[in-house]
Order: structure tokens, then C-alpha cells, then sequence
């Protein structure tokens, strides 16, 4: 396989597409190796295959405001492979989402579902519609309108959104009732559904309790613990409620959360209060952390800044896309941090994470570490299927084994010969084998 090559022709074929052509790059350098050593990857043409989207529908969302004004945003689902199962990822609601980011995160959506041993394929989807100060019927309507095109693609057994930044139960809520309407059905369509109606007990916490349980084996791995150490954590959804609630349970000590205007310290480790006040925040539709130094006194307010400038031993970025760059590396390393767990999906950039691995920081990507989010869903699917729930131990139970086997696989794959794990390595590798595998099987289609 020549790299160079093959982005160059990507580049042609996908042009602007920054976010799209570095998740590429970034897969392709890891799988050179195991590529050109298995000669019939490349006789069927497997990159170029895996690289073009199996399909994308885009499509117009027109919704009215609550002054009765009419709006129009631009809709998308990507599906990308299907090769291990049903197409499966979430769906983004955020004035930033474009075809490029959604692609890049339809492409990571491959690996990282086929690293949870589940059948689910790989896909991605959302809206460039702006949440931020919406009301609840506006988001109805929107969620609506933006089902009447999605309802054709979706099902049980061809594509099972969820969702991510922008759409959380709420959401899928809206947008769930409105298939049920189209479709005259009540099927497993989606995941993060109500818990009466469908859901699974720790979707919600999922995301942020499997990248607890990674970093758990990340330390174990090299011979330490979780408790007592600091952790410094970025965003405030979901994921970083979950990652805030599992390292504080494990005793672990988390001194922050941030928004994008700034972040919040709390020296002495966030408490159950305040973990409970990040629901609340997330409920008012408010995108800013600054309501926590008016709630708690422990809460210092640092306006504009990001909590990479603080000492501790683990960072884990759970906001968004390219949200910690070399000089954030640069600063953590210099603070002696240990280990960089991606929360959010591709927050570091690859110049950081270049950085982290030089320094031989333990360094972990979404695609590994944030699966148990989807490993969580596709556990709803199956209790889905079985029309049954699982306790909340069964549950959980499940996925912390999900989450040692992807860190397993990670380590077979990714494991150099000095013992350094190179966690991005194994896990495009371990990720890529079974999916190209999967293709090889089922011929040309
Ligand atoms: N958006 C989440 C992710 O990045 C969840 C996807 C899902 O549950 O389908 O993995």
C-alpha cells in the first residue's frame, strides 16, 4: 500500500474534506504493514472500498420557529459500511456539522463498532441546526421535519441511529415518535430510547463509564491505579458526566469540566452535587459552565481558558473535534500527566497525539475508548430484539468485559517490541482486520 498514493487520490476525489482526509490518514498509516502483507486486501481493492461511503442522503429540514418564522437547515445520514451488521452511529445537531465531519466520524464509526465485537457497521449522520437556545417545541418540530426524510433509510435491520453532540434523550424522543407515526411500528429503530419505552439501563452513562473502565486497564496495563489520581476532564454532556461519575465512584479525583467558554477547577474533586448539577445544566439548554461558581463556592470560574493547563495525572478530553492541539500536549506532558484518554471522538489533534506518544504518555483514541457508548446501544439492540431488559448489573457487567476486550485487542495488535502500547495502532489494525475480513467474504458488492 502506498499512503501518499491513495491520499492523493482521495484528496482529488473528496476535495476540502480536511476532517474526512486526516481520519483517513490517520487509519492508513496505522495498516500499512498488515496490508501489504496480506496481498488480497489490496487485489480487492478493500481501501478504496471501505473509503467511499456505501451511500449519503442530504436533505432539506425546513421547521418553524416559535414567531412563525419559516427556517431551513441541511440534514444528513452517512452510511458507510455494513459489512459486521446494520449500519450504526449517531446523529450530530450543531451549527459546525458539515459533509466533512460527518464523514470522518462515519469512518471512525467502522472501527470502533467492529472493535466492540457486536454486529454493527459503521455510519454517522445530523444536522447543521443550532440547538442553542431553542425551546423544546422547536426541537420537536425540527426533529420532526428531519425524521420525515430519515424514516425511509432507517430500521431494525439496515440502520440504527443514536445520538451525539446535539441530540440526547430528548431528542430521540422526538425523533423516535415521529418513525413510530411514519412507520406504524414500534421498533428498535434507535438506541438511547426512554426506559419505558425501549431503552436500555446505562446507555446514558455508557460512553463515560467504558472510558473509565479503559483507562482502569490502561494503568493496570502498566502497573497502576485509578484511585487517588487527578483527573482532569473537558466538556460537560454526556460523556463527561459518565467519565465524572465512574472516576469519582472508582476514587479517582476530577477537578474539572469546561464549556466553550471557559473551564471550571475544583480542586478538592468534583462531588455527587456537582455531578448531578451538570443533568441540570444540560436540561436548561445551557452550553456554558459558568453557572457552576454560582452554584457551589468550591467552583473557581476560569473564563477563556482550557483545563489542560492544569497539573494531573489524566486528561480526558470529552467535548468535541480538535479541542486539545500541541500546545495543550505540550503543557500536560510538561505537568507530568501520565495517561490521555479520548472521551469525545478525535478531540486531540494528530500533531498532539504525536506528541503524547513520543513523550510515552499512555495514550488512548475515541475510537477505542469511547466505544462503550455504541457497545452500550448495540446492547439495547439486543434486548431489543429478545423484547426483554436486562438488569442494571447485567448491563454493566457487559460492558466493562466489552471494554477489557477492545483494550486486549488494542494491546495484541498495537503492543511494540520496547512494550509500549500503541493504542491507535491496534486499534485501526484490530478494527480494520475484522471489517476487511467481513468484505473478503462477501465478495464484491
Ligand atoms: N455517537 C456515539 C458514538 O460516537 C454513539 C453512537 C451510537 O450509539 O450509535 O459512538
Amino acid at each position: 500500500m502506498n499512503v501518499d498514493k491513495l491520499m492523493i487520490e482521495l484528496e482529488r476525489r473528496n476535495p476540502g474534506e480536511t476532517e474526512y482526509l486526516q481520519a483517513v490518514r490517520d487509519v492508513l498509516e496505522s495498516i500499512e504493514e498488515v496490508y501489504s502483507d496480506h496481498p488480497h486486501f489490496e487485489s480487492a481493492s478493500i481501501i478504496e472500498r471501505l473509503t467511499e461511503p456505501d451511500r449519503i442522503l442530504t436533505f432539506k429540514v425546513a421547521w418553524t420557529d416559535d414567531e412563525g418564522r419559516v427556517r431551513v437547515n441541511r440534514g444528513w445520514r452517512i452510511q458507510f459500511n455494513n459489512a459486521i451488521g446494520p449500519y450504526k452511529g449517531g446523529l450530530r445537531f450543531h451549527a459546525s456539522v458539515n459533509l466533512s465531519i460527518l464523514k470522518s466520524l462515519g469512518f471512525e464509526q467502522i472501527f470502533k463498532n467492529s472493535l466492540t465485537s457486536l454486529p454493527m457497521g459503521g455510519a454517522m449522520g445530523g444536522a447543521d441546526f443550532d440547538p442553542k437556545g431553542k425551546s423544546s417545541s422547536e426541537i420537536m418540530r425540527f426533529c420532526q421535519s428531519y425524521m420525515l426524510e430519515l424514516w425511509k433509510l432507517i430500521g431494525p435491520e439496515t440502520d440504527v441511529p443514536a445520538g451525539d453532540i446535539g441530540v440526547g434523550g430528548r431528542e430521540i424522543g422526538y425523533l423516535f415518535g415521529m418513525y413510530k407515526k411514519l412507520s406504524g411500528e414500534h421498533a428498535g429503530v434507535m438506541t438511547g430510547k426512554g426506559l419505558h419505552w425501549g431503552g436500555s439501563l446505562i446507555r446514558p452513562e455508557g460512553g463515560g463509564y467504558g472510558v473509565v473502565y479503559f483507562v482502569r486497564q490502561m494503568l493496570e496495563q502498566a502497573g497502576m491505579e485509578l484511585a487517588g489520581k487527578k483527573v482532569a476532564i473537558s466538556g460537560f454532556g454526556t460523556m463527561a458526566w459518565g467519565v465524572a461519575r465512574k472516576a469519582t465512584e472508582m476514587g479517582a479525583r476530577v477537578i474539572s469540566l469546561s464549556g466553550p467558554d471557559g473551564y471550571v477547577y475544583v480542586q478538592d474533586g468534583l462531588t455527587p452535587a456537582h455531578i448531578d448539577y451538570m443533568l441540570e445544566l444540560r436540561i436548561s439548554n445551557e452550553d456554558i459552565v459558568k453557572p457552576f461558581s454560582y452554584e457551589f463556592e468550591d467552583a473557581e470560574y476560569r473564563p477563556n481558558r482550557k483545563p489542560w493547563e492544569l497539573p494531573c495525572d489524566i486528561a480526558i478530553p470529552c467535548a468535541t473535534q480538535n479541542e486539545l492541539n500541541e500546545q495543550d500536549a505540550a503543557q500536560l506532558i510538561q505537568n507530568g500527566c501520565l495517561c490521555v484518554c479520548e472521551g469525545a471522538n478525535r478531540p486531540c489533534t494528530s500533531e498532539a497525539v504525536h506528541l503524547f506518544q513520543k513523550a510515552g504518555l499512555l495514550f488512548a483514541p475515541g475510537k477505542a475508548a469511547n466505544a462503550g457508548g455504541v457497545a452500550a446501544s448495540g446492547l439495547e439492540m439486543t434486548q431489543n430484539a429478545m423484547k426483554y431488559s436486562w438488569t442494571r448489573e447485567e448491563v454493566d457487567q457487559r460492558l466493562s468485559l466489552i471494554m477489557q476486550n477492545i483494550h486486549a485487542s488494542c494491546a495484541r495488535y498495537g503492543t511494540r517490541e520496547d512494550g509500549y502500547v500503541d493504542y491507535v495502532r491496534g486499534a485501526n489494525i484490530a478494527g480494520f482486520l475484522k471489517v476487511a475480513g467481513a468484505m473478503l467474504d462477501q465478495g464484491v458488492v
